[in-house]
């Protein structure tokens, strides 16, 4: 399945997974092309933007850290109740996959 992804503010198409960015605007996962992201994050937005992206090397690095964090939870009673935040970064981090990486190609 083949899906377009457009950026809803320059409306070129996304088309190489490597200059795809997707983040957290108003905890909502928002594709953008890398320049754009970087354009983004310093203007207005930047308040609500999340200037983690959720793909790329450093989200799977924190997502790989959420992962390990809920295992830890899971042995350690009292962290259960911030192992939320871990399931919910691991959320988002899916969500991203499935909704714009995987339509994307490398
Ligand atoms: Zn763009």
């Amino acid at each position: 399945m083949n899906k377009t992804i457009y950026f809803d503010k320059c409306l070129r198409e996304i088309t190489v997974r490597n200059d795809l960015v997707t983040a957290i605007l108003f905890f909502e996962v928002v594709p953008y092309h890398e320049n754009c992201y970087a354009k983004d994050l310093k203007g207005v937005k930047t308040l609500f933007l999340d200037n983690q992206p959720i793909n790329g090397f450093s989200g799977n690095f924190v997502t790989l850290l959420a992962i390990l964090f809920c295992i830890g939870c899971f042995f350690y009673e009292p962290m259960k109740y911030l192992s939320i935040i871990a399931i919910i970064q691991i959320i988002y981090r899916l969500y991203s996959y499935f909704v714009f990486e995987r339509h994307i190609e490398k």
